[in-house]
């Protein structure tokens, strides 16, 4: 069985058919996963994964929606209650992708996408080879710095602390070799269409 999602044996799936339906979109924050993700469902039928966290909301931030906020102390039972499929701690915060997410994912019959770092990333890919990891890059460093600071929503030392992360993170994807393809979002619509279509490529593969 792997690890923290329930498989009864009279399911017809086995985990490998879970693989099949997600798609886990990484690389370094600011480039526009979330950007690009939240553009998805409005041109395909696909849901997204609601990871729970430990951060504070940003403004506009819903809960349940954009992310399931809870205690550091919570977030540690969950980890020992084996209620997460993967989890890491992310700048500092703890970010985890709740085994109910993937059980929504088969209970639709739709594709999940999962917007993870890379070591959330790797974990899935490790349990779930099937899965389909898109490592999106910036064009380059300094749209990537003006993203992060444009944005808006973090202080300028944390602008920093993730322009820093930003080099060993890609580093780190492309050594696990867990990645299947880079995408490099520079004008957003072509992005989203590049996307769109390795999606849909996927799903008629499935
Ligand atoms: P991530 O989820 O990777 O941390 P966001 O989606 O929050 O990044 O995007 C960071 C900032 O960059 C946001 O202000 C967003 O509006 C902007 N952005 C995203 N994609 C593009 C793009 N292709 N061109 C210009 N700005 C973009
Ligand atoms: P942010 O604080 O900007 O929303 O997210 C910070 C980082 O955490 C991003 O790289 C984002 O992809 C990652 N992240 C969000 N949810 C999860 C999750 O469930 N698991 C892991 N491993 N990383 C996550």
């Amino acid at each position: 069985m792997t690890q923290g999602i329930v498989m009864k044996a009279t399911d017809a799936e086995g985990p490998q058919d879970v693989g099949r339906s997600l798609v886990i979109i990484s690389g370094p924050s600011g480039v526009g996963k979330t950007t690009v993700a939240r553009a998805l469902p409005g041109r395909m039928d696909l849901a997204l994964s609601v990871s729970a966290t430990t951060r504070r909301p940003r403004p506009g931030e819903a809960e349940g929606v954009d992310y399931y906020f809870i205690s550091r102390e919570e977030f540690q039972r969950r980890i020992s209650e084996n209620r997460f499929v993967e989890w890491a701690e992310v700048f500092g915060q703890l970010y985890g992708t709740p085994v109910e997410e993937l059980e929504r994912a088969r209970r639709l019959g739709k594709m999940m996408l999962l917007e993870i770092d890379v070591q959330g990333g790797i974990q899935i890919k490790r349990k779930f080879p099937e899965a389909l990891a898109i490592l999106m890059l910036a064009p380059d460093d300094k749209t990537l710095k003006a993203r992060l600071a444009g944005r808006g929503t973090d202080p300028p030392e944390e602008v920093e602390r993730r322009f820093a992360q930003a080099k060993e993170e890609i580093r780190m994807a492309r050594e696990s070799r867990c990645y299947d393809v880079e995408v490099v979002n520079d004008r957003l619509s072509a992005a989203v269409d590049a996307v769109v279509s390795l999606l849909q490529k996927r799903r008629k593969q499935a």
